[in-house]
């Protein structure tokens, strides 16, 4: 059905914006590696000439229009999420391709820095959800016919009306219910009644809906959680297997307000492992200190470029997350490659004009018996005058773990010694809570870094 969809030119000449040439497989796992190489073929060269009626693409790009085959995009500049802020509507109009007189706005939701504003054109916005229904159909077989959406919706972010696109095209009931809804005490009966079998969530909401002791058993109905917004991690897996051993937990879709999807997941994968949507998009996991491409199975920053004719064209983004192309084929058969995400690029905290980072905390931690992230939350408190630090550590930490044993820990990481041992620095304590009474925001992200006000 989707092959019908695309390409959308012979009746689409009245609507601005929307003659895309793009091909989109209808089911990507069932292509030979060679077919998918000469569909992307195809798709990197409608891109370029698509560019070549924005001459300031170039500007973005220098290189870009002599694109001719994937392995041509090694020469172009990284393009970082600042290039886009500066590039982008409505700073400039250097970024659309076509009519950009109508479309979707998005507006990233970095955690760091200004925020991105995103100008998809609606034929980019379509495309979007056809990926994400084709994702969930190969998530899940047979797919959910009563979704529940429990994203947060408004706001300028994309993925509560991606979810409710997906559902309609897979095709599905929606239940739109927001994030709000997690919070009321009627929820999960509701769910019960109307037998809805997925939800969509964020990893710690669909985690707290479905292993918590109120709402556990009011879900048994419900078999397959779909998450989407940050990794799910090891030991919410491993929670939702103890608590609920049938379930089906997949990525809803790897994907970014940006690209839109750019990974899913077979029924073979889980954790942070997609297939990527190789088709419209290419993949490198690069080394940007030397600026090489990684072989397969080394870590490094993901670098996507979207295919498109239309909207926004991005090449080389940088989008922020670093992981590994699997060396091994997939147990399904699938040809399109596969990308293990293992974190977010630079994921630190300043603190007291001392940069901390994630990775640096966690590897004290380990010593501790801590090595997940999802277990802690860093909170940095400030006060007038000073700071001063509440590590947050899961019910899954071992009882006897004290302050001292963290304080000890991090002294280890000359930077956390810094901390220590600066003037406004008040202290430290770790605290062992459920890890509902970790901060999250409102989009249903546990950061793992927290600044915070005292009062
Ligand atoms: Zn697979």
């Amino acid at each position: 059905m989707l092959g019908e969809m695309y390409p959308t030119s012979h009746h689409s000449e009245a609507r601005a914006g929307e003659s895309s040439k793009i091909e989109l497989a209808e089911n990507l796992d069932i292509l030979t590696r060679a077919q998918l190489d000469e569909m992307q073929q195809r798709n990197l060269a409608r891109t370029v000439d698509a560019l070549k009626g924005n001459p300031a693409v170039a500007a973005c790009w220098p290189g870009a229009l002599d694109v001719r085959v994937p392995r041509d995009l090694l020469k172009l500049p990284l393009f970082s999420p600042a290039d886009l802020q500066a590039s982008c509507p409505p700073a400039s109009e250097n970024l659309v391709l076509g009519d950009g007189r109508s479309g979707l706005v998005l507006r990233s939701s970095g955690t760091s820095g200004r925020r991105k504003m995103i100008y998809h054109s609606w034929e980019f916005s379509r495309r979007v959800s056809a990926l994400g229904a084709r994702g969930v159909r190969s998530a899940l077989r047979p797919h959910p016919r009563r979704i529940a959406n429990f994203l947060y919706p408004g706001e300028l972010n994309g993925a509560f009306t991606f979810a409710q696109e997906v559902t309609e095209l897979l095709p599905a009931m929606s239940f739109p219910m927001g994030s709000s809804a997690l919070a009321s005490p009627e929820t999960a009966e509701l769910l019960r009644e109307n037998r809805v079998d997925a939800v969509i969530c964020s990893p710690s909401a669909g985690t707290g809906l479905l292993t918590g002791d109120a709402t556990r058993e009011l879900l048994r109905g419900v078999d397959s959680l779909l998450y989407i917004g940050e990794i799910l991690g090891e030991s919410r897996e491993r929670q939702l297997a103890d608590a609920r051993p049938d379930l089906r937990v997949r990525s809803f879709s790897y994907s970014t307000s940006e690209t839109g999807p750019v990974g899913y997941q077979c029924t073979y994968q889980s954790g942070s492992t997609h297939h990527l949507h190789e088709d419209v998009l290419v993949v490198e996991v690069v080394d940007t200190d030397a600026e090489r491409i990684q072989p397969d199975g080394r870590v490094g920053e993901v670098v996507v470029t979207m295919l498109t004719d239309s909207g926004m064209p991005l090449l080389r983004y940088r989008i922020g997350d670093e992981g590994f192309i699997e060396t091994r084929p997939c147990l399904c058969g699938s040809a399109a490659r596969q990308l293990t995400l293992t974190g977010r690029v630079g994921m630190s905290m300043n603190v007291d004009s001392t940069t901390i980072s994630r990775d640096l905390v966690m590897e004290q931690l380990a010593t501790l018996g801590i090595s997940d992230p999802a277990d802690c939350q860093f909170q940095v408190t400030q006060h007038d005058p000073g700071f001063s630090i509440r590590l947050l550590v899961s019910e899954r930490t071992p009882p006897s773990v004290t302050t001292e044993d963290a304080v000890a820990a991090l002294h280890g990481a000359y930077h956390m010694g810094r901390v220590f041992t600066a003037p406004l620095y008040r202290g430290l304590t770790l605290e062992r809570v459920d890890s509902s009474e970790f901060h999250h925001t409102a989009r249903g992200k546990t950061p793992f870094f927290v600044n915070r006000t005292a009062g």
